[in-house]
């Protein structure tokens, strides 16, 4: 579905692509960063400075792939790393993390001819809308949901329950915090957590 773009090198078209995924959203984002690689696409990977769970400055997916990012603390300073004319794609990871301006930055990087690859949660852990990810998703061309399974019911899951007591919307450093559960499982847990 997302073509590697070569044919139009010198009419350069850019766009913005985005998952948003309980698990399995970074090694979606490796995937399509490796196959821009076969095509010799020149390639940058941001990652929020934030999020060190894994490693300070590689991009490591659960099954444990990875690829040395460029750690940034706000959107803005993704567009100082950047050669616009000759950077082809533009890959960002937990991008819920970033502000508000990382959906002008995005546009601007698509208006610019290069193609836009981001990678998100779409939700907290309250099941709200995460940050910036729902002007993101709405800007951008092509949209993918990759639901994991519900732990407790086997049906598709969109909702990160988290599993230790904490009320920030941020909780990093501990993979096991979460579990995936679908709406109705969700909805479930959260009245027995309000009780
Ligand atoms: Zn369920």
């Amino acid at each position: 579905m997302f073509l590697e773009n070569k044919a139009n090198r010198n009419q350069k078209k850019g766009w913005i692509e985005g998952g948003s995924m309980f698990s399995g959203k970074t090694e979606e984002l490796l995937r399509r960063i490796r196959r821009a690689e076969f095509a010799n696409q020149k390639i940058e990977l941001f990652k929020p400075a934030i999020d060190t769970r894994y490693d300070e400055t590689e991009v490591v997916s659960h099954n444990e792939s990875s690829r040395v990012s460029t750690p940034v603390n706000s959107s803005s300073e993704i567009l100082l790393y950047i050669n616009m004319s000759e950077v082809q794609v533009v890959a960002i990871d937990e991008v819920q993390f970033f502000d508000d301006g990382i959906v002008e930055v995005c546009n601007q990087l698509a208006d610019a001819g290069i193609r836009v690859i981001v990678s998100g949660l779409d939700m907290d852990y309250k099941g709200v809308p995460f940050g910036p990810m729902p002007r993101l998703m709405a800007v951008a061309e092509y949209v993918s949901k990759q639901h994991a399974i519900c732990t407790r019911c086997g049906d598709l899951a969109q909702f990160s329950y988290r599993i230790v007591p904490n009320q920030q919307q941020v909780l990093l450093g501990e993979k096991d915090a979460y579990e995936p559960l679908c709406r109705h499982c969700f909805d479930e847990a959260m009245n027995n957590t309000e009780d």
